[in-house]
């Protein structure tokens, strides 16, 4: 199978932005919510049509997003454009609704250790929660997305049981989520396990919108996008910069990056509706927002056919 659009008619390719939520969560100072709002709207006016924007979870356990509602309250909301919050509970589920997501997103490991110490709860209690908050998604007409963490590995048990993988899935097809994300928390994903993975849910349940969603931590998250094109996937999540990591994987490199994803894909031939030059300089900004510099590589280099002169080039020698 080929990396490469299949048809003309098989251009188009969702990239889904984490950066507020993934990125912005385990970083220890508090983001001013005008900022994380300020940076979804200029992603939107970048062409982005799809957020992972914040979360509903306790505001204690995660107060880098005890903000949800006022940076969805502050986001420029446009038709077209899908905001989606992670949701863990019956009262998240609640506090979503109130605040007009478009998608509730709810998050089960598929590693038992790896639950617990995220979550602190089993995979069991995590799908209980999901079906009480699912009939509240449907009450308001709100779409939900089933996003499976560690889908690929997890650094406390190793290889996952796809067995988990498929009844995380199946639960959440039960309360109604056609959206199913896989997530590749700590970077142990690799071309062969996707491909295994991919082909096993699509056997059991052929009606999933499938999502990829790679960090970068081994240095193969764009091998693994590469792959991901050639099984047909047309969704990705990732991080503007590649911001982001993982408290589990001790310095870990954050999610595949927004960027160079973006430039990826449009040299392959693929459509993705966003202007790349205004999402670089939105990385960029990023950056000084963090004070620092981050992952990304394509908002340092530019685009491929940016000529250089020769003048330009400091000699080597002499
Ligand atoms: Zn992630």
């Amino acid at each position: 199978m080929s990396y490469l659009p299949a048809s003309s008619h098989d251009r188009f390719v969702l990239v889904t932005e984490v950066g507020t939520r993934d990125g912005f969560q385990s970083e220890k100072e508090f983001i001013p919510t005008e900022t994380k709002a300020e940076l979804i709207n200029a992603l939107i006016d970048a062409g982005v049509t799809s957020f992972e924007a914040t979360s509903f979870v306790s505001p204690r356990a995660v107060p880098q997003l005890a903000d949800a509602a006022k940076v969805m309250e502050l986001v420029n909301r446009k038709s077209g454009v899908r905001l989606t919050g992670l949701v863990p509970n019956a009262l998240g589920a609640e506090r979503a609704a109130a605040a007009k997501v478009d998608m509730m997103a709810c998050f089960v490991s598929a590693s038992e250790t790896h639950c617990q110490a995220n979550l602190n709860k089993s995979i069991d209690g995590a799908l209980a929660d999901y079906a009480e908050f699912a009939p509240i998604a449907k009450q308001f007409g709100i779409a939900l997305r089933g996003a499976v963490a560690t889908a690929f590995g997890c650094p406390f048990e190793g290889d996952v049981s796809i067995d988990n993988v498929l009844k995380i899935i199946s639960a959440y097809m039960e309360g109604g989520a056609r959206h199913i994300s896989l997530g590749d928390t700590t970077g142990m994903a690799t071309p062969p396990v996707v491909t295994r993975t991919v082909e096993a849910i699509r056997a059991r349940f052929p009606e999933a919108i499938i999502a990829l969603h790679f960090h970068n931590t081994r240095g193969i998250g764009l091998a693994n996008v590469m792959n991901g094109l050639a099984l047909g996937v047309r969704e990705y999540e990732s991080s503007f910069g590649g911001l982001g990591g993982c408290p589990f994987a001790p310095g870990a490199t954050g999610n595949i990056c927004t960027e160079d994803l973006v430039y990826l894909l449009h040299e392959c031939g693929y459509e993705t509706g966003i202007d790349l030059d205004k999402l670089a300089a939105v990385a960029r900004h990023v950056q000084e927002v963090m004070h620092r510099d981050l992952p990304g590589q394509y908002m340092k280099a530019g685009a491929r056919l940016k000529l250089s002169s020769l003048e330009s080039m400091r000699r080597a020698v002499g």
